[in-house]
């Protein structure tokens, strides 16, 4: 039985009642627009915690462009119907006035890995994302919270933050998941058009298969992808690019064979 809140003193009178007391609490934090790969989040939280929370909540902040702050898939009613099958126990759902009471004055930075990559095409990206999850783990108080390696950088930055702030919680990395046809699942994937969403699994086999970040460039340009960046680091490729108006992001290990 789940129970879904939106008022968020009504959540942090829950929080610190006795029901919580001694219990491990697995949290999901996400924007919503669920799929498998939210899901398989959730299923593993629920199975390694005794209650798990889910969050949804569309962070203007972490945007940098108002369009796609504005087309951003917002399926609440169907988020609360799947999280429920699932067997989260609670599905937090809080406006923007209650988890930015300063209209975001007071923000955490990190100034070098959020500036590379996704962080050099979305400034400010990272910000709004670190405070975010700063102002959600001391609501939610998790004892293990759960990151897609989808969004490697943010994983990356969300853990480094738990270390550098002595935050008491374990930050949990979760593999990608992928359609059949390769492509890593994604709230933005139900914005392509269907001849987009036929091109958009070239992203993940130009960056599996291509020989060099060269020719992975000039792959997917072919491809039609407008390329934000391509980029190899510790055994790891990563690839942001446009398709259409979609930013897709992928990244992958990989093995130098040749
Ligand atoms: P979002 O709603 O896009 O902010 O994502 C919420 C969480 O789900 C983040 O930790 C993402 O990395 C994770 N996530 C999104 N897509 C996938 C995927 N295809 N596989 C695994 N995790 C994912």
């Amino acid at each position: 039985m789940s129970k879904v809140i939106q008022n968020l003193p009504e959540w942090q009178a829950l929080r610190s009642s006795p029901f919580f007391e001694k219990k491990s609490v697995g949290f999901v934090p996400t924007m919503g627009a669920l799929h498998e790969g939210h899901l398989s989040l959730l299923r593993r939280s629920i199975e390694e915690n005794e209650l798990t929370v889910l969050s949804v909540f569309v962070n203007p902040t972490q945007f940098n462009n108002p369009e796609d702050l504005l087309h951003y898939p917002r399926t609440l009613s169907r988020d609360c119907a799947m999280a429920k099958d699932l067997g989260v126990d609670f599905v937090l759902c809080p406006e923007f006035s209650d988890i930015y009471p300063d209209s975001y004055r007071y923000k955490i930075e990190e100034n070098q890995l959020s500036q590379h990559l996704c962080g050099a095409h979305r400034p400010g990206h990272f910000s709004g994302v670190l405070t975010v999850v700063m102002k959600l783990f001391h609501l939610v108080k998790p004892t293990r919270a759960y990151f897609g390696e989808k969004d490697y950088q943010q994983y990356l930055l969300i853990k480094g933050m738990a270390e550098a702030f002595f935050m008491d919680v374990s930050i949990i990395p979760c593999a990608i998941l992928r359609a059949d046809d390769g492509l890593a699942l994604s709230s933005r994937n139900e914005r392509l058009t269907p001849e987009e969403r036929l091109k958009a699994p070239q992203l993940a086999k130009i960056l599996k298969e291509g020989k060099d970040l060269v020719e992975i460039q000039a792959q997917l340009e072919e491809a039609g992808f407008k390329v934000d960046y391509v980029h190899e680091q510790e055994g790891r490729r990563f690839v942001a690019a446009y398709l259409g108006s979609v930013r897709l992001i992928d990244n992958q290990m990989f093995h130098r064979d040749h």
